[in-house]
């Protein structure tokens, strides 16, 4: 079985984008409340009611509200329940140590709202364009650029700075194929992403276009007056411009990946905690000069390609991922294993101060990754089991 999303940007009529902001507004309510009743009531609930504060219980209080409250009657009652269920899902992920404990949904910044599949149904009508029916609200346009395939599961609408969009998650009945073959990945700065067999994937060059774009814009809107019409302006210039660099990475993440999930059956990574190499930028700053400044450029360079999104998505594309101890995947020869610090001459080259075998640096580690394929530091019941967790996303909008 495999999972994938499709994404398209939506063309809502006026009357449907208000219906969206009211849907959205009426589900992050519904959330709130029960992200409250659980944080604080829930000992008084079990005192009061002898039952256990979960999904059941709650959606039946939501049930007591919708007769009460005109507003919120108005609004799909699946989509409310579905946001109590994803309430619920958090808790147990969060209990299970797979994750954060749910935060309350802040408006502007979390306006989304999802259906079933069963409720939804999608629409090819002509080669550009396409509509997908949603209750209480009904058909909206798309701009449709590829066909939805397999069992639709669930439909998401959320706002980006860019306007709103829907993502479907599909079902399809086949499996991910091994097609053979390993291949090992270094992540670096100069080259995002590097191949032991020497292909190297960089961040197409608007990335750094709209980087420079999106800094100028950040300085306009700072030197304008806090709170005029002329400052929100800019400041949601700066959100749509980094809305755009974000699907362009993302786009690239997913051309990347699919490419070499396409060409080997098994991916070896190394285990990165880019979590913590961000914080510990922040951490620094106190010290001296220089060691920061190179700290927060590498950081900049990690969090601009986005390896979290690039392995989230080899997860769930690639038949096998296997994480590797990173320690001196850099300094360590891949033709003789001599492991000296000096061999790497610069961010580019590496040359082996024993054997004298020459490489380039990133492809030199690469290779090492790979040669350590075989012993894997998380188990693969492990990974099988995230591969599961992931919902997949495999498209663009447009
Ligand atoms: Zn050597």
């Amino acid at each position: 079985m495999l999972f994938r999303g499709y994404t398209f940007a939506l063309r809502p009529t006026v009357e449907q984008a208000e219906k969206f902001a009211q849907t959205a507004g009426v589900c992050r309510l519904v959330w709130n409340l029960a992200l409250e009743q659980r944080r604080t009531h829930w000992r008084n609930y079990q005192g009061r009611t002898g039952n256990n504060l979960n999904y059941v219980t709650q959606a039946r209080e939501l049930t007591l509200l919708r007769a009460e409250m005109d507003f919120i009657r108005e609004v799909s009652q699946n989509a409310q329940q579905y946001a109590l269920k994803a309430l619920d899902d958090a808790y147990r992920r969060a209990f299970k140590g797979l994750g954060g404990f749910p935060q309350p949904k802040k408006k502007g910044v979390n306006d989304s709202f999802t259906f079933t599949g069963r409720e939804v149904s999608v629409e090819r009508l002509n080669h550009r364009w396409g509509r997908v029916k949603l209750p209480k609200i009904g058909w909206v346009k798309f701009r449709m650029t590829r066909d939805v395939e397999g069992k639709m599961t669930e439909a998401t609408v959320n706002r980006t700075a860019l306007g709103w969009q829907v993502s479907i998650g599909c079902k399809i009945d086949r499996d991910i194929q091994d097609v053979g073959g390993a291949v090992g990945i270094d992540r670096g700065v100069a080259v995002p992403l590097m191949l032991s067999d020497g292909t190297a994937y960089r961040l197409p060059e608007t990335v750094a276009l709209l980087d420079r774009r999106i800094r100028k814009a950040q300085r306009i809107a700072s030197r304008r007056k806090r709170g005029s019409n002329r400052c929100r302006k800019a400041q949601r210039r700066v959100a749509a411009l980094s809305a755009k660099r974000a699907r362009i990475r993302k786009h690239w993440a997913h051309e990347t990946t699919t490419d070499i999930a396409r060409k080997f059956g098994t991916v070896v990574i190394e285990r990165l905690r880019t979590k913590n190499m961000t914080k510990s930028a922040s951490g620094t700053i106190a010290e001296p000069g220089k060691n920061v400044a190179q700290k927060r450029g590498l950081n900049r360079a990690i969090l601009n390609v986005g390896w979290h999104q690039v392995e989230t998505m080899l997860f769930y594309k690639a038949f096998r991922v296997v994480k590797v101890d990173p320690r001196h995947t850099s300094q360590t020869c891949s033709a003789c294993g001599n492991l000296d610090s000096r061999s790497r001459k610069n961010q580019a080259s590496f040359v082996c101060s024993a054997c004298g075998f020459h490489s380039n640096a990133d492809q030199n580690a690469a290779i090492n990754i790979l040669q350590r394929g075989n012993t894997p530091v998380v188990e693969p019941a492990t990974l099988q089991a995230m591969k599961r967790e992931l919902p997949l996303v495999e498209t663009l909008v447009v």
